[in-house]
C-alpha cells in the first residue's frame, strides 16, 4: 500500500465552497496530515454544514465525475450525476494534492443508493416475507449491482487517486434500508437481524449452490418475524449471535457474495493502477449513534452484514474500520481484533470522529488516536470529518497526531 499515514474526509461541496487549495491548506499544512480523501460518489444525506456557505446542505446520491461510457455501456445501472460533475472537481484536487506531495483518496459509495434502488427495484434487497423495502440497500448478489460496482469503482480509479476507498460494498441492515423509517412494533435484535436480510433469487441461489436450504432459512426467519408482528413481545435474550438452524447456515454463506464482489472490485482498481481499501461499516452499526459500543467486538460482528475480515482482507491491499467509540481501550481492542485476523500484506486504517459524539477534548482525540495505532494496531487514521464539524473540533487533529 502507497504512503498514507492520516487523511481528512471532505465532500466535493467542502472543496467548492472554501476552495480547493484553503482546504488542503489546513488537512496538509494545519492538521498535518498527509492525504485528502474526498466523496468522489456519495448518497443522500441532510447534513448540518457548521463551517459552510450553507449552514444545512442537502445530498443526492451520486458521482461527482461524468461517469466513462465505456465502462458503462450496455450496463443497467449507471450513477446518478452530481450538479457540477462536468467541472471536473476531482481533477484539481488531484492537482494540488500532487503538488504538494500528498495522497488523495476517492471514498466512494457503493451499495447504498436510495435513486438507483426507487429506479429498479428489482437490484435491492429482498426480505423474507418477499417485500423490495429497502430501496437503499442493492444486493451484492444481484448481477446487475456487480457489473455496477466494478465500473464505477474503475471510474474512480480513472480519477488518479491513491486509492479508492469502498463503503457499503456489503449488505445493508434493516434499520438503515430508508431514509424515513418507521416501525410501531417493538422488534427484538434478533427481528431486527433477520428483517434485514435478502432472500432475492440471487442470494437464494448463491445459498443452495454453498449447501443450505433457502426456502427452509427464509420460512423460519419469516416465523420468528412474524410471531412478534403478530402481537408476541421481542425474545430480548435471543440474540443474533445464536442463530437457530438453518437460517445459521444461510447467513453463513452471505460471506461469500461479499468477499466475491470485494475481490472482483479490487482487481479492477488494481488494474486501473489504484488500491482499495475495503471499509467496514460494522463499527458504525454498533457506534454511530452514540459512540458508546457494547458486546462483542466490531470484527466479531462484521458478518452481520456480510463481511468476513479475514477472506475480505486476504484480497483487498486495504481495510479500514470505523473507531466509532468513546472509550481509548474499546477503540485498541477494536483495531487489535482487525489487526489480528486480517493477513498481510493488507494494510489498516481507523477512521475516528474527532467530535461528538466519541470526543470531548484535543487530548481525548490523543489519546484515542495513540489507541488505535502502533504495533498490532492500525497503520493510519483517518479523520471524519472536515465539513461536518466546526473548526475548532477540527483544531484537534494536529494535537492528536502530534503524539
Ligand atoms: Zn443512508
Ligand atoms: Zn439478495
Amino acid at each position: 500500500m502507497e504512503t498514507s499515514t492520516a487523511s481528512t474526509y471532505a465532500f466535493v461541496e467542502d472543496l467548492r465552497a472554501e476552495g480547493t487549495a484553503a482546504v488542503l491548506d489546513r488537512v496538509l499544512g494545519s492538521y498535518g496530515c498527509d492525504t485528502l480523501t474526498v466523496a468522489a460518489a456519495y448518497h443522500r444525506a441532510r447534513d448540518v454544514t457548521p463551517h459552510g456557505p450553507a449552514r444545512v446542505t442537502l445530498r443526492r446520491d451520486g458521482a461527482h465525475f461524468v461517469p466513462p461510457a465505456e465502462l458503462f455501456d450496455g450496463l443497467r445501472l449507471t450513477p446518478p450525476v452530481q450538479a457540477g460533475a462536468e467541472r471536473e472537481p476531482l481533477r484539481e484536487a488531484r492537482r494540488l494534492t500532487a503538488e504538494r506531495g500528498a495522497a488523495l483518496h476517492g471514498w466512494t459509495v457503493f451499495l447504498h443508493n436510495t435513486t438507483l434502488g426507487l429506479a429498479h427495484p428489482d437490484v435491492t434487497q429482498q426480505n423474507c416475507f418477499g417485500d423490495r423495502a429497502a430501496p437503499a440497500d442493492l444486493c451484492p448478489a444481484h448481477p446487475d449491482v456487480r457489473a455496477y460496482a466494478v465500473a464505477l469503482a474503475r471510474s474512480v480509479a480513472r480519477l488518479g487517486v491513491e486509492a479508492v476507498v469502498a463503503e457499503s460494498l456489503h449488505y445493508g441492515t434493516f434499520g438503515h434500508g430508508y431514509h424515513h423509517e418507521r416501525s410501531f412494533v417493538p422488534l427484538g435484535p434478533l427481528e431486527d437481524f433477520l428483517l434485514g436480510l435478502c432472500f432475492c433469487e440471487h442470494c437464494v441461489r448463491r445459498a443452495e449452490d454453498a449447501g443450505a436450504d433457502a426456502g427452509a432459512a427464509r420460512a423460519q426467519a419469516g416465523r420468528l418475524v412474524g410471531r412478534v408482528l403478530d402481537g408476541a413481545p421481542p425474545d430480548d435474550d435471543a440474540d443474533a449471535g445464536e442463530l437457530p438452524e438453518p437460517v445459521a447456515a444461510y447467513v453463513r454463506t452471505r460471506t461469500k457474495a461479499v468477499t466475491s464482489l470485494a475481490a472482483e472490485v479490487a482487481d479492477a482498481v488494481a488494474d486501473e493502477g489504484s488500491q482499495l481499501v475495503f471499509l467496514d461499516l460494522t463499527g458504525a452499526v454498533k457506534g454511530y449513534a452514540d459512540g458508546l459500543p457494547t458486546g462483542a467486538l466490531a470484527a466479531d460482528e462484521a458478518w452481520r452484514i456480510g463481511v468476513d475480515p479475514a477472506a475480505v482482507g486476504a484480497v483487498v491491499p486495504g481495510y479500514a474500520l470505523l473507531a466509532y467509540a468513546r472509550d481509548a481501550e474499546r477503540v485498541a481492542a477494536d483495531t487489535a481484533a482487525y489487526r489480528a485476523v486480517l493477513p498481510q500484506p493488507c494494510t489498516l486504517r481507523a477512521v475516528l470522529r474527532p467530535g461528538v459524539p466519541d470526543t470531548v477534548t484535543a487530548g481525548h482525540l490523543r489519546e484515542r488516536t495513540a489507541a488505535a495505532t502502533g504495533p498490532g494496531r492500525a497503520d493510519a487514521v483517518d479523520f471524519y470529518h472536515y465539513g461536518l464539524v466546526p473548526y475548532p473540533v477540527l483544531d484537534r487533529i494536529p494535537v492528536a497526531l502530534k503524539a
